[in-house]
């Protein structure tokens, strides 16, 4: 039977908001399900139906959620006609071992994947020796979930040694780099880079501005919201 990915939304073309890639054009899929509750999540219309998010709404799964042939997801990406296709979620590598096929289509055809994760589940050694590149969000103490669930030290061990893989932290202001040194450190993460968090452009624009000279003084990159500031929080842009 042909493999079927819980699919939230795709989207394109448009560009990559955030990141190393920032401002390519590109393609999204978005899938649906996450394993933690950030309160500030921006994406809660992929896995909150009871509220229990910062937004307080309840989604429902009915609406959001649709079960998708892998093979049907890969003509509709390689409609789009861009070079490079974002997985998103949600928590994409809740569901990797059927991500596996998807992207074996997609590279054959020679596009670039990139696939954005909390970091809480280590990767599929043949996801990880497909060529993709890992774009991992580990979460902070302001996301409101528990340690225990937000940090999984044997994942975050394996992707600080999986090629092609960048660190990528929601912060608010120059005292929540203390936390990210300390993850940093304890896990030997390389390629580290720092994005403000706000869901309107005025938010990520103050929160840039209180990070910037602390993120350069440390040695790492800085990246806006780039979707934010152009579109808000709009979905499917
Ligand atoms: S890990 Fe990402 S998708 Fe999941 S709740 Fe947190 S911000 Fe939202």
């Amino acid at each position: 039977m042909e493999p079927e990915l819980v699919v939230n939304e795709i989207f394109g073309p448009t560009i990559q908001g955030e990141g190393r890639s920032m401002g390519r054009r590109c393609a999204f899929l978005r899938l649906g399900g996450c394993n933690l509750s950030c309160t500030w999540c921006d994406t809660p219309y992929t896995w909150d139906w009871t509220g229990a998010g910062g937004s307080g709404v309840k989604y429902d799964p009915r609406k959001e959620l649709h079960q998708r042939p892998v093979r049907e997801v890969a003509e509709e990406l390689l409609a789009f006609g861009v070079e490079l296709i974002v997985i998103s979620g949600g928590e994409p590598l809740s569901q990797q071992s059927r991500l596996v096929p998807l992207v074996e289509l997609l590279t054959a055809r020679g596009l670039e994947i990139e696939i954005e994760t909390n970091g809480t589940h280590a990767a599929d050694p043949a996801l990880a020796a497909s060529g993709v590149r890992f774009n991992v969000s580990p979460k902070l103490a302001h996301s409101g979930d528990p340690v225990k669930r937000r940090i999984v030290p044997d994942a975050l061990r394996s992707f600080a040694v999986t090629e092609g893989t960048t660190f990528k932290f929601v912060c608010r202001n120059a005292d929540d780099l203390d936390e990210v040194a300390g993850l940093v450190e304890e896990f030997g993460l390389g390629s580290v880079w720092i994005m403000p968090m706000g869901q309107t452009g005025a938010e990520v624009s103050r929160h840039m501005a209180e990070l910037a000279d602390a993120v350069i003084a440390r040695g790492w990159g800085l990246t806006t919201r780039l979707h934010t500031l152009l579109w808000g929080d709009k979905r499917g842009v």
